[in-house]
């Protein structure tokens, strides 16, 4: 159980004052999961990437161009632009040693009168340029009386963003948060923290969330350094609990004698290549040992993985045992199954789905049938954990993690059995060197090449001004056969979420293509979203519009072309399993990445490599590089995957003191029941790696 001092951090959002549930929506597309909403603690390590010093307040003629200042002016008259001219509204003002011209492009009628009245006193901030010679001021970040002046922070931080959310509501809402943090024991090194000049947890959260210097806010600040190192000192803590654990259960060895592979690989399409074939001789390998095998098989969307994952079950089975597979998704464990069981079949294996959503009997069905052995092969989403899922008798589970990072569900599975052999399929390429940070100690096989038969997937970047022609190209491969993803992401213009732009781009290719259009995304009901997947399948629709849903699995393989709508929006590693759907049969393929021009500097570099590249591992280094360099939109993640404060590029070091930190403290406090040893678990359940505390009391 979570530490009770805690309870006010997982509130949601929901709770801080004037968040009502309009704004909420806004928090949880920023910082909640699906089926999890934005919490308070996750608005408080959804940290500023930057600031804005606010502190200068300049007279114009000492102001120096290019630097954000606040000035003091009076407003002396409009330059309002003709009706139907798109010149900007100009307001010329100025103070006792110069002129300024505020700019406004398009502004709402009566907006600027309102904020700027004519012969008023105001304060205005942001940066001067000059412009044919003369001070001016494009959009000044905020137009203020002397009341509100008062109230201006000496140091705004700068957050990402989703659409609709300003930062000025952010920064409201972190620091409404801020109030509610509970006091918590100190749980790191006296000595530590004394050397490192690092300010205690508290204090670190109120210098990044309330800044008195942009300085503070610099990568290197010893704020942030202090609350990566607690982040990374919890997952390391899990890991080397969990590698301990592992250890002390022993394994089994459990070895098949090929019968039932053969039968599978006989019924497949295709041969399996070499890199499959030397996973999965690893993965056998470590199955007929004795100890528990923990191993990872990464590989890019499309390389093959389940097969390899599939001939392992095969080889438990043989060996009289059972095999679960699981899935993040309902879609992805249904895609599963379908895939599965004609093979399985062929090769006389009973298997069954286990979803979230089967009818009482037939879930009945499948309990007993696990329960007495006579399935033996399971396959399904997080209903496998459930205490009433009772396996007869359980050697390999294999998860499929897509691109997520979690142990909390590899040790539930893991207790489904005494000696569960453990294979996690993760579709993110992870360099090598960082495989020990997500995974502690786990071994790694990988698949590099493509099968055989894959042709190059012809990537293009389109401007958005040239949606109609895009709309005709569309329309001409549908014509010919060709089965289209159409993919939307969040909207630019105001509060609409990302829901309203696939629908709106649905009804746009609807009317212009009706009855072959399908729309799916992640709000519609499961029965919905799967009639959706399967007329695509079908060919009964040809264009399937979806948000990102689709990125977690949808396999279609006669899909041939992918359009990425705002493609300058979405991260390299979304580009990258998005652009995966396609290309996945021996047809030619094609990508088209429309954006909106002109794209940011990070953006613009993202779309280059995308074009030049479809090798997932340099993808994830550009990515590493290209990351927490001030994206403004969807910086969910900071640097490294799975970790919401710790960033590679910045804090590597201190991984290897967090790591030695964590094997003393193991060492002598194992049981984490010294007064130290309870805080460190008060860290554990603060940054979620609880699930190490659990195998803590289970003994
Ligand atoms: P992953 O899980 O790694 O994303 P899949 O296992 O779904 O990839 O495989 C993608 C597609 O490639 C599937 O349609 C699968 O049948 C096919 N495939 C797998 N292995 C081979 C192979 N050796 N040769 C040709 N096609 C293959
Ligand atoms: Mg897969």
């Amino acid at each position: 159980m979570r530490p009770s001092l805690l309870d006010p951090l997982f509130a949601p959002v929901t709770r801080l004052p004037g968040v009502g549930p309009r704004l909420a929506v806004l928090f949880d597309r920023l910082l909640g999961e699906p089926e999890r909403p934005a919490r308070l603690v996750d608005l408080l390590f959804h940290l500023p990437n930057g600031g804005i010093d606010r502190r200068l307040r300049a007279k114009l003629a000492d102001a120096l161009i290019g630097e954000t200042v606040t000035v003091e002016i009076v407003v002396e008259s409009y330059r309002k632009p003709p009706a139907g001219r798109r010149v900007p509204f100009r307001v010329l003002t100025g103070d006792d040693t110069g002129d300024l011209t505020l700019v406004f492009f398009n502004p709402r009628p009566g907006q600027v009168e309102k904020l700027l009245p004519l012969g008023e006193r105001r304060w205005v901030s942001g940066e001067i340029a000059l412009f044919d010679g003369q001070r001016q001021m494009v959009h000044p970040a905020r137009i203020l009386d002397e009341r509100q002046l008062e109230t201006l922070p000496a140091v705004e931080p700068i957050y990402g963003l989703t659409e609709g959310l300003s930062p000025r509501l952010l920064h409201k809402a972190a620091l409404a948060a801020l109030e509610r943090l509970p006091a918590m024991p100190e749980w790191l090194d006296p000595t530590l923290l004394a050397q490192q000049h690092w300010p205690g947890f508290a204090e670190a959260l109120h210098l990044l969330h309330a800044p008195d210097s942009p300085e503070a806010l610099a990568p290197e600040n010893p704020a942030l350094a202090r609350l990566a190192y607690d982040e990374l000192l919890a997952s390391q803590l899990s890991l080397v609990m969990i590698r301990a654990q592992a250890r002390a259960a022993r394994g089994r060895s459990t070895k098949g004698d090929g019968r039932l592979r053969e039968r599978i690989v006989a019924a497949l399409p295709f041969s399996l290549t070499g890199g499959q074939r030397q996973a999965l001789d690893e993965i056998l390998a470590d199955m007929a040992g004795e100890d528990r095998m923990l191993r990872l098989l990464q590989g890019d969307v499309g390389s093959g993985k389940t097969i390899v994952g599939l001939l392992a079950m095969a080889t438990a089975i043989e060996a009289g045992r059972q095999a679960a597979l699981m899935a993040p998704t309902e879609i992805l464990a249904r895609q599963h199954f379908e895939r599965i069981a004609p093979l399985a079949e062929a090769a006389g294996i009973t298997v069954a789905l286990l979803t979230g959503r089967d009818r009482a009997s037939q879930r009945a069905a499948s309990l007993a049938g696990l329960a007495d052995g006579t399935i033996q092969l399971v396959v399904g989403t997080h209903a496998l954990f459930q205490d009433a899922v009772q396996f007869h008798d359980l050697a390999l589970a294999v998860v499929d993690e897509q691109h997520r990072f979690g142990v909390h569900q590899r040790l539930a599975l893991s207790s489904k059995g005494a000696a569960v052999d453990l294979l996690v399929m993760t579709a993110t390429p992870i360099p090598r060197t960082l495989v020990l940070t997500f995974f502690g100690d786990m071994d790694a096989s990988s698949l590099r090449e493509k099968p055989a038969g894959r042709q190059p997937i012809d990537t293009r970047l389109v401007a958005l001004d040239r949606l109609d022609e895009t709309v005709e190209a569309i329309g001409r491969a549908i014509a010919a056969g060709a089965k289209v993803y159409w993919v939307c992401p969040l909207v630019a213009e105001s509060d609409q979420s990302d829901l309203a732009a696939a629908t709106e781009r649905f009804e746009v290719l609807r009317a212009r293509f009706p009855g072959r259009v399908g729309l799916v995304h992640g709000q519609m009901t499961g029965p919905d979203k799967d009639a959706a997947v399967a007329d695509f399948v079908s060919g009964a629709t040809r264009i399937l519009v979806a948000t990102t849903v689709i990125e977690v699995g949808v396999d279609v393989p006669d899909a041939t072309v992918m359009v990425i709508e705002h493609a300058e929006r979405f991260g390299l590693a979304q580009l990258h399993q998005l652009r995966g759907r396609v290309g996945r049969g021996s047809a030619r393929s094609s990508c088209i990445l429309l954006y909106k021009a002109p794209p940011g500097q990070i953006a613009e570099a993202r779309l280059k490599i995308m074009r030049e590249t479809e090798d997932g591992f340099r993808i994830a280094e550009e990515d590493l590089k290209l990351r927490g360099e001030g994206e403004v939109l969807g910086t969910r993640q900071s640097g490294m995957p799975g970790f919401r404060i710790a960033r590679l590029d910045i804090h590597a070091a201190l991984l290897q003191t967090a790591r030695a930190d964590a094997e003393l403290i193991l060492r002598q406090d194992a049981e984490l029941a010294t007064e130290r040893g309870q805080a460190l678990r008060v860290l554990l359940y603060l940054f979620e790696r609880d699930a190490a505390v659990r195998l803590l009391r289970a003994g």
